[in-house]
């Protein structure tokens, strides 16, 4: 099958999915195959549904007449049918990578183009080389702009995710500890991720660089096309405002406070707002889209329960969100408990990374400190510490946590958030 033929079909189609469970009428199905489970054999079943086309990677289901098409590989497949499309949009994309933030910028800079833009931007979390293309595949002949998420684990993923989005403007988050193992230790993590300023300079695309952030400063002195915040002297200007733990950000004077906790949402809010501003929208309607949003994704939430305050931020975790976190924290006003868990695929590097934060959680001033998870057990000697989530609940079970504020904080393996209930 070969894409131009293809892009017809897939020009009529209403979705394109990896999940037949989520087959809506006329979508196509890309069926993949792993090494326990063949999609291809739902193929005849998910066109009897009512999808539009089944592209398989197993020739044995071949069956052009029933607009099932074999291919050598389903992935490759799907990410040229996504490049092809996007030579075929005329939009502004912004792609988003960098170690943390990323999701949580995107809804943000999401939120405030909408303002103005018809847009369509990453679902969830659908940032890898499967994700990326989808977002591409989503996008509609009626949207003027899209905001896509990458996300990265080794090197050279994030120059095949810019081959497919093609951004025209091109953030990065942070630098930070995250996915180690694969990168090869933090320089590998700034040069993965550099990747995406490789792309956007040989393409002579915008940059969005946060100045305050001394890699990026660094990395981009040289750059002709960049929007740039996080200075006195760049081209937007914020101060922090922050009121009742939630961060907001003052421009000429004018003041916004967002729905979201932790101080490193300040430079996540700076990028979403410098960019409203880039995009001529009013100050005014950057702030009622930002005021207007709330997390509700386990990212930086604050939740009341009873005359208790939760901090929710169980999506994920790594040495510098944690670090970032504890910090944060720290600063809430009365007696507080942190119960965090290990910060997972860290590799070599992890029980050193786990002593670090568990000696920087010491150090701080929490009333309880409690540690679920195999890594921090090895470091955690002297406080409360759990092998896994199913231990903590039953130990909460007899005893509840009466501090006034509670975090809790771990990898998504880990998850943390089952223990929720019994706060
Ligand atoms: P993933 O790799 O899972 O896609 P992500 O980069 O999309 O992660 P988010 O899901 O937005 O990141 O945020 C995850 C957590 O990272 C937040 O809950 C917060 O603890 C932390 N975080 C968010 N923004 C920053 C930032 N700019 N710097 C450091 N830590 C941050
Ligand atoms: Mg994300």
């Amino acid at each position: 099958m070969n894409i131009e033929s293809f892009y017809k079909l897939y020009t009529e189609a209403n979705n394109c999915i990896i999940d037949s469970r989520k087959l809506q009428p006329n979508d196509i199905f890309f069926a993949f195959s792993g090494e326990n489970y063949n999609a291809a054999e739902k193929a005849e079943e998910v066109i009897a549904n009512g999808a539009l086309a089944v592209v398989v990677e197993d020739a044995k289901y071949n069956n052009p007449g029933r607009n099932i098409f074999y291919v050598d590989s389903t992935l490759e497949f799907l990410q040229d049918l996504a490049i092809y499309h996007r030579n075929q949009l005329n939009i502004p994309i912004i792609g988003l990578t960098g170690s943390n933030g990323k999701t949580t910028t995107k809804e943000m800079i999401s939120t405030v183009l909408s303002k103005k833009f018809k847009l369509q931007y990453t679902f969830g979390n659908l940032n890898n080389h499967i994700g990326v293309p989808l977002t591409i595949l989503s996008i509609k002949s009626e949207h003027e702009l899209a905001v896509v998420e990458m996300g990265a684990n080794h090197q050279k993923e994030i120059e095949a995710l810019c081959k497919i989005a093609q951004p025209t403007i091109g953030y990065i988050t942070n630098f930070g500890k995250a996915h180690l193992e694969g990168f090869g230790g933090f320089e590998g993590v700034i040069k993965g991720k550099s990747e995406l300023y490789d792309y956007l300079k040989s393409n002579d695309k915008t940059i969005l660089v946060n100045e305050a952030d001394t890699i990026q400063l660094e990395k981009t002195t040289d750059y002709v096309n960049k929007i740039s915040f996080g200075k006195p002297t760049s081209d937007y200007v914020f101060e922090v405002f922050a009121k009742d733990h939630f961060v907001g950000l003052i421009y000429q004077s004018e003041k916004l406070l967002s729905n979201l906790t932790g101080n490193y949402n300040f430079t996540n809010l700076s990028a979403a707002v410098s960019l409203g501003l880039h995009f001529n929208i009013p100050f005014n309607d950057i702030k009622e889209a930002i005021e207007s949003y709330f997390p509700s994704n386990m990212r930086s939430q604050v939740q009341k329960k009873d005359d208790k305050t939760l901090v929710l931020d169980t999506y994920n975790a790594n040495p510098s969100s944690m670090s970032a976190s504890l910090d944060n924290f720290n600063e809430f006003e009365g007696s507080k408990t942190i119960i965090i868990g290990d910060m997972l695929e860290l590799g070599t590097e992890s029980e050193l990374e786990h002593q670090l934060i568990y000696d920087k959680a010491k150090a701080l001033s929490f009333d309880k400190i409690i540690t679920v998870g195999k890594e921090f057990k090895k470091v955690n000697t002297t406080d409360f510490a759990f092998e896994n989530t199913s231990e903590l609940i039953e130990f909460l079970k007899l005893n509840p946590i009466t501090t006034d504020n509670i975090l809790l904080k771990a990898s998504r393996g880990i998850a943390l958030e089952k223990a929720i209930d019994l706060l």
